[in-house]
């Protein structure tokens, strides 16, 4: 699963050869400083970006998800998470 958190400042995380962001959710009780952006150095509140297998869990309701590089920890998501695309046109 490809989970990835970054803030405002740092955007969307590029696609890489394996994996597509494509969806984002704010973690509940955001913005939550204990989730932070995943930049080096960055200590931003962050959104969490997903691929589309996790975007599919969570559509089927999943809001609990662990935190990459943090196994132990988890993120409960906000409802209302968006697939990217549905930003932009086209
Ligand atoms: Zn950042």
């Amino acid at each position: 699963m490809a989970l990835v958190v970054r803030c405002a400042q740092h955007g969307l995380p590029r696609r890489t050869r394996h994996t597509e962001y494509v969806f984002g959710a704010e973690p509940s009780g955001g913005p939550n400083p204990t989730i932070h952006c995943g930049k080096k150095g960055c200590k931003n509140p962050g959104l969490v970006f997903m691929d589309i297998i996790n975007a599919m869990e969570y559509r089927s309701g999943r809001r609990t998800f662990k935190l990459p590089f943090h196994p132990a920890k988890q993120v409960t998501l906000k409802n209302h998470g968006i697939f990217l695309s549905e930003c932009s046109p086209g």
